[in-house]
């Protein structure tokens, strides 16, 4: 089978215990199956797999990320789809920080591969999973290309301004450090989205985009090109999170390294597992903070304040950089899901023409739809992110324009 008769594109996003997976078509959408391997390196590990409307389940030790992609695998064999036979097109791969040298999907060689994980010193949470992940799928399908798609790729080329921190520039070109910016696939996908749903060209509108799920960012966009964003040289940045806590002021950490007698492995643990609504009320995942909140539990009712008066600070920046604004639109678990963080969010700005619709907003729906009234200046809108597919189509262009020419494979090799 030559690739271009090959329709399915496996994509596969690896967390430093976790694989998600989904097996899909990049045109229509059409998910196959899709997975979750969990607790990778624990004493019992997880996979679920669905495929079919079944859903199959596996509990064990799974020792690390190869052992979990190949019981994947299995489960597709079980389900009577082999893998290996299946004409996969592509596996793309969430890789989470690109730094200076990718932004764009890039097929995957030896030396791409050396260089994400390079590049593990920006990322050290997430960038040495993602190259598990790749190193796993190659060796379990060797004739499959790979495509590696970045997160902070969309946010590539931010103003200098938006980009730049006012720290020694030496210092900070030694380093790498810039806002890069995560959730680009989201961000991007949304935006072109948004603008489906408005009749419109991306190109040709400004819109703020929050992506509110266990991490949380939210994007300035002028006629399709971001302007700024609150992720920065880390996903520690902007907005308050599941379990970050989003902008803080840096002297807190100079103040507990010289106080609180705590090291570098537990200040990157308060920062990254123990802030955010965690820190603030002890759960991070909202659905628990409102039940909480229900019961008239103070502090997660704090958490929420707190949550929702940082939106609202980046709603403002946001419109005063863009000028204008054609729609704010919300995605991700949160973001799609509650419609009290979007009233809260919004509440009292009708004379900037902005607006939500108490029905519209509480009405429940998997559909892009609007919640601001009809007659409100700037639409408001709700739209479901779907980065595999947003992968899943990267992975498969990249796959079609290798195989036209396979120069082309050189155009998505990094540029130093
Ligand atoms: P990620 O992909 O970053 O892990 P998601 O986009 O799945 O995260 O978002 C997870 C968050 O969305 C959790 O805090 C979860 O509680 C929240 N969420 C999911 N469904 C709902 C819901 N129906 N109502 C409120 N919050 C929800």
């Amino acid at each position: 089978m030559n690739a271009a008769d090959r329709a399915l594109v496996l994509v596969v996003n690896s967390g430093s215990s976790s694989i998600k997976y989904q097996l899909l078509e990049p045109e229509s959408g059409a998910v196959t199956a899709s997975g979750l391997v969990e607790r990778i390196g624990e004493d019992t590990g997880a996979v679920e797999h669905r495929s079919g409307g079944k859903t199959v389940e596996h509990e064990g030790p799974i020792p690390d990320h190869k052992a979990g992609l190949r019981l994947a695998f299995d489960m597709f064999a079980e389900s009577g789809q082999d893998l290996a036979e299946a004409g996969v097109r592509a596996v793309g791969h969430r890789v989470v920080h690109g730094g200076e040298v990718f932004y764009e999907p890039t097929l995957v060689t030896d030396e791409v591969l050396a260089t994400i994980e390079a590049l593990s010193d920006l990322a050290p949470l997430h960038n040495p999973a993602n190259v598990t992940g790749i190193r796993s799928a190659r060796e379990l399908l060797p004739d499959v290309p790979q495509v590696a798609v970045f997160d902070t790729a969309f946010f590539h080329g931010l103003p200098a301004a938006a980009r730049t921190y006012a720290i020694d520039a030496d210092l900070a070109a030694r380093y790498g450090i810039r806002k890069y910016g995560f959730h680009g696939t989201s961000h991007e996908y949304v935006a072109g989205q948004a603008a489906d749903l408005l009749g419109r060209d991306p190109g040709d509108i400004d819109q703020i985009i929050f992506h509110l799920g266990n991490g949380a960012s939210a994007s300035a966009i002028r006629r399709g090109k971001p302007v700024d964003t609150t992720m920065g040289l880390t996903p520690l940045e902007g907005l308050v999170m599941g379990t970050r806590g989003g902008d803080l002021d840096p002297g807190i950490l100079l103040h507990l390294l010289r106080s609180a007698d705590l090291g570098v492995d537990d200040i990157d643990r308060l920062l990254n597992r123990d802030a955010g609504l965690k820190g603030l009320s002890g759960v991070n995942d909202f659905r628990e903070l409102r039940r909480l909140i229900e019961e008239g539990d103070e502090p997660a009712r704090l958490a929420y304040d707190v949550y929702v008066h940082r939106l609202r600070r980046y709603l403002g920046a946001y419109l005063v950089e863009l000028g204008e604004v054609d729609a704010i639109t919300f995605t991700a678990g949160v973001g799609e899901n509650s419609p009290d963080v979007r009233a809260d969010a919004l509440a009292g700005l009708d004379k900037f023409g902005i607006a939500v619709d108490p029905a519209r907003n509480a009405a429940k729906s998997r559909a892009p739809r609007h919640i601001s009234p009809p007659e409100a200046r700037i639409p408001i809108l709700v739209i479901p992110t779907n980065e595999e597919l947003a992968i899943a189509r990267a992975a498969g262009r990249v796959v079609e324009s290798t195989a036209r020419n396979p120069h082309n494979a050189l155009t998505h090799r990094p540029t130093r």
